[in-house]
C-alpha cells in the first residue's frame, strides 16, 4: 500500500460474519437464524407497506417502539431500535460503555463486543469463564466501569437465572449492566422484567433469531429513559432514519403475532432437546443449552476437521479458531429433518 493509502485508511480488524453460502441446497445450521418463515402476518404488513416507499420512515419508529413497549410492560420512552441489535450494541458503546476504567466482559462471548471496543476507543478487560465454560458473576469484582453480558451466552449457550442478573445490578449500583438477549426466546428468563427497578441495566434484544426476521435488521434495547435518551442522542448523530418502513411495519406485526411467535420457539426447544440426545448418543459432549443453537465437542475428533467434512457433505456449522473452544462446533437448531441429516452424517464421522 503506498504511504498516501496507509496515512489514510484505518487499520481496523472488523468481526467476521458466518458464511452465507451463495448456492442453494446447503443445511445452513451456521449463523443461527430460524429455521422456519417468519409470521405470516408480518409477510402480509411488508407488502401493503410498497405504497409508502416514497415517504421518509417515522425516524422515532414510534408504531414499533409501542408495539414494544406493550408486549415488555414497559413505556415506549424505555425503548430503543436499530437496525438489527448490532446496531442497536453499536450505539451502546459510544453513548454509554467508554469510560477511564475498563468496560467488562467474558473472554468467550459475541466476538462482536472487542471490536466495538476498539473503533470507539473503549477500554476493555476479559473476565475468563470459569472451568464449565460458564460466567461466574463473582469473577466481576474486579475494578471496571461497566459490564457487558451475553445472555444466555454466544457460542456456548449457557444462560445465568434472573435472580443473578438482579443480584450483579444491585451489586454493582455505579456499573450500567448490559445484558445482549439475542437467544433469550428458547427457554431463558429475561432481564426486562428487572428494568423498572433498576437504572442500572440496559436489556437488547433481536428480532432475528426467535421472530425470523433476520433479513429485516430489527433490533432494540429496553432500559430507563436516560440510558434510552443517551441511545437516541448517538442515533441521531448517526443515521435519523435506521429503520426503513418495510422493517417497522413488519416488525409491529411479528411482535403482536404471539401465536406464531410461542409455537415456532417450542418447537425449536423440542428440536433442541432431540439435537442434544443424537449428539450425546454419538458421544459428544454438549453444553447445557437455553439457545437456538448448542455447542458441542467430540473427544476423538478435532472441531476444524468435523466442520470441514460436514461442509463437503452439505451442512454448515460455525467453527472458532480460538484458544479453548477450537474443538466445539457450534450448531443451530434446524428442523428435525436438518438435525436428523446432521446426525446421519456425524454418525459416520466420529
Ligand atoms: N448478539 C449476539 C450474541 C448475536 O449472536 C447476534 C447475531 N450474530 C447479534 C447480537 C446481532 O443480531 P442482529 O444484528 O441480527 O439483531
Amino acid at each position: 500500500m503506498s504511504r498516501f493509502w496507509s496515512s489514510v485508511v484505518h487499520n481496523l480488524s472488523p468481526y467476521v460474519p458466518g458464511e452465507q453460502p451463495k448456492i442453494d441446497g446447503l443445511i445452513k445450521l451456521n449463523t443461527n437464524e430460524n429455521p422456519y418463515p417468519p409470521s405470516p402476518r408480518a409477510l402480509a404488513a411488508i407488502a401493503a407497506t410498497a405504497d409508502r416507499l416514497r415517504l421518509y420512515p417515522d425516524p422515532r419508529a414510534t408504531a414499533l417502539r409501542e408495539a414494544i413497549a406493550t408486549r415488555y410492560g414497559v413505556t415506549s420512552d424505555e425503548v430503543f431500535v436499530g437496525n438489527g441489535s448490532d446496531e442497536v450494541l453499536a450505539h451502546s458503546f459510544p453513548a454509554l460503555l467508554k469510560h477511564d476504567a475498563p468496560l467488562l466482559f467474558p473472554d468467550i462471548t459475541y466476538s462482536f463486543y472487542p471490536v466495538y471496543c476498539r473503533l470507539y476507543g473503549a477500554r476493555y478487560e476479559l473476565v475468563p469463564l470459569d472451568a464449565a465454560m460458564r460466567i461466574d458473576l463473582a469473577d466481576y469484582r474486579r475494578p471496571g466501569s461497566a459490564i457487558l453480558l451475553c445472555n444466555p451466552n454466544a457460542p456456548t449457550g449457557v444462560a445465568l437465572p434472573r435472580a443473578a442478573i438482579e443480584a450483579l445490578v444491585v451489586e454493582h449500583p455505579d456499573r450500567l449492566v448490559v445484558v445482549d438477549e439475542a437467544y433469550v426466546d428458547f427457554g431463558a428468563e429475561s432481564a426486562v422484567p428487572l428494568v423498572a427497578r433498576h437504572d442500572n441495566l440496559l436489556v437488547i434484544q433481536t428480532l432475528s433469531k426467535s421472530r425470523a426476521l433476520a433479513g429485516l435488521r430489527v433490533g432494540f434495547a429496553i432500559g430507563q429513559r436516560p440510558l434510552i435518551e443517551a441511545l437516541e442522542r448517538v442515533k441521531d448523530s448517526f443515521n435519523s432514519y435506521p429503520l426503513d418502513c418495510f422493517a417497522i411495519a413488519g416488525a409491529v406485526a411479528a411482535i403482536e403475532d404471539d401465536g406464531w411467535f410461542d409455537e415456532t420457539r417450542q418447537r425449536i426447544v423440542s428440536s433442541r432437546e432431540a439435537l442434544v440426545r443424537g449428539l450425546s448418543a454419538l458421544g459428544f459432549e454438549v453444553l447445557p443449552s437455553l439457545a437456538n443453537f448448542v455447542f458441542a465437542r467430540h473427544g476423538g475428533h478435532r472441531g476444524a476437521d468435523l466442520a470441514a467434512k460436514l461442509r463437503e457433505r452439505g451442512v454448515l456449522v460455525r467453527h472458532f479458531q480460538k484458544p479453548r473452544i477450537e474443538d466445539f462446533l457450534r450448531i443451530t437448531v434446524g428442523t428435525d429433518d436438518e438435525c436428523g441429516r446432521l446426525i446421519e452424517l456425524l454418525r459416520d464421522m466420529v
